[in-house]
């Protein structure tokens, strides 16, 4: 049996996809070699564009209208796949809109193929994405390594794959969706296989999650709310030394949603990571951290952390349900570089209700702190729609004509109306040589 799996998210730094080398390593253990595309080392095919205009990306999945430049992109990837199966593991947006366009090329070309999207990017859309994406066959909801499994064993037998759990897929009826399966058990995880990523390059910063959920519920957040998840200390250490001497590599990324989201927890944790002897950089909680979790964190070997700050507007921050105190954060970044910690701030800008006086006073805060964090991680405001403010807007969305009428408004990716704010964070931090990071640059000046 045979699949290819596609990876689309461009990581931007040294660091690897971690659902994506779960599922490599459970298709390995059933005895399943998957040919690898990975967007990251496309060196085979040689340079060429693969990052692509959301004007250029809606006209071709909406209006059919490809550029010269996607045509010959997507024809080169697309001949890189020599399997009938193909399965696009979608961990963002960014991957989400690159596979649905690479997805759409395939199909176009080579109908016989079947397509299975999945992963967290696709969290919240399954059912939009099967309206709209006609050349989508099955989607997998939530975790689904095992389904993924099963699955191929069905299409490979043309055996009936209706009664596969946490399946989508399409009949004579409309789409059919099987029967949910309950919260996987994290200890259950499979440890993840990077063998692809180390034959392409020596070195990285491993990836590994200790915890899945958060205690917050910020009004933006796409998070399936979960019960909270932790995998158990002694098997955080047996895997994290496992990866650490299998890659040689002592430098970590902890994927958590949130790594201090219980503070006891927090701490049994830290005690057990400071027996790996890594480096390590996590998500944390402004609102939840305090001068001892950062002590232990950094006796831990924390390094970096990326704080979900989003905005330095007590009123946008209000509208966002985060309960942080600005005063109060400020210390914590204070306190984090005293302590050897790099903080890196997300902000998301153009959130809804977000006005000129709001952006004001967030770059004024971001320039009062500057000394005390590395970079601003710049992202734009995307709407998801089991969040809490995504579900007063959801009903739009239910008539698929109107989803396309509304693409130009609040399309899935992001609200490209938002423009104006890009630029002026983007001139404010370059003028004021703060670092910051954005996969949005401004809207060039004759477009
Ligand atoms: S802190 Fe992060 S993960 Fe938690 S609810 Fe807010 S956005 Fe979601």
């Amino acid at each position: 049996m045979k699949i290819t799996m596609i990876n689309s998210e461009i990581i931007p730094y040294e660091s690897l996809p971690f659902g994506f080398s779960i599922l490599i390593k459970t298709l390995k253990k059933n005895l399943i070699e998957p040919e690898i595309i990975d967007y990251n080392y496309l060196k085979k095919i040689g340079p060429v564009n693969i990052l692509f205009s959301l004007e250029d990306i809606n006209n071709y999945l909406f209006y059919d209208k490809i550029t010269t430049e996607m045509d010959l992109a997507l024809h080169k990837i697309s001949d890189l796949i020599t399997n009938n199966i193909i399965g696009f593991s979608c961990f963002s947006y960014e991957s989400l809109k690159n596979s649905l366009i690479l997805a759409k090329y395939v199909k176009e070309n080579f109908p016989e193929k079947k397509i299975i999207f999945g992963g967290i990017g696709t969290n919240n859309y399954e059912q939009e994405l099967m309206k709209d994406f006609k050349f989508i066959d099955f989607m997998l909801m939530k975790k689904s390594e095992q389904q993924l499994l099963v699955l191929i064993t069905c299409l490979y037998d043309k055996k009936n794959f209706q009664k596969i759990p946490n399946l989508m897929f399409r009949n004579k009826l409309g789409i059919i969706k099987s029967n949910p399966l309950s919260q996987i058990d994290i200890n259950s995880q499979e440890i993840p296989d990077y063998n692809y990523y180390f034959n392409v390059k020596k070195s990285f910063m491993l990836q590994y999650m200790t915890s899945e959920g958060c205690v917050n519920n910020c009004a933006f957040c796409g998070l399936v709310k979960n019960k909270i998840q932790y995998k158990k200390e002694s098997k955080v250490i047996e895997e994290v030394n496992y990866l650490k001497n299998k890659y040689c590599v002592k430098d970590f990324c902890f994927q958590d949603d949130n790594i201090n989201t219980n503070p006891e927890r927090t701490i049994k944790l830290m005690n057990a990571l400071k027996k790996t002897n890594i480096k390590w950089y996590a998500l944390s909680s402004a609102n939840l951290i305090t001068n001892k979790i950062i002590k232990k964190m950094a006796e831990a070997g924390c390094k970096w952390i990326q704080f979900g700050l989003e905005s330095g507007s007590k009123k946008v921050l209000k509208l966002m349900n985060k309960p942080i105190d600005l005063d109060k954060f400020s210390e914590v970044l204070r306190e984090c570089k005293k302590m050897g910690i790099e903080p890196q701030l997300n902000i998301i800008m153009g959130y809804p209700g977000e006005t000129e006086f709001d952006i004001r006073e967030t770059l004024e805060y971001l320039y009062k702190n500057k000394e005390n964090y590395s970079h601003i991680n710049l992202m734009l405001f995307r709407l998801y729609f089991a969040s809490v403010i995504g579900q007063q807007l959801k009903s739009e969305y239910r008539d698929p004509t109107q989803l396309k009428n509304n693409v130009e408004r609040y399309n899935y990716f992001i609200n490209i109306n938002n423009r104006q704010s890009i630029e002026q964070y983007i001139s404010f931090l370059e003028k004021n040589n703060i670092s910051y990071i954005s996969v949005f640059k401004p809207k060039q000046k004759n477009n």
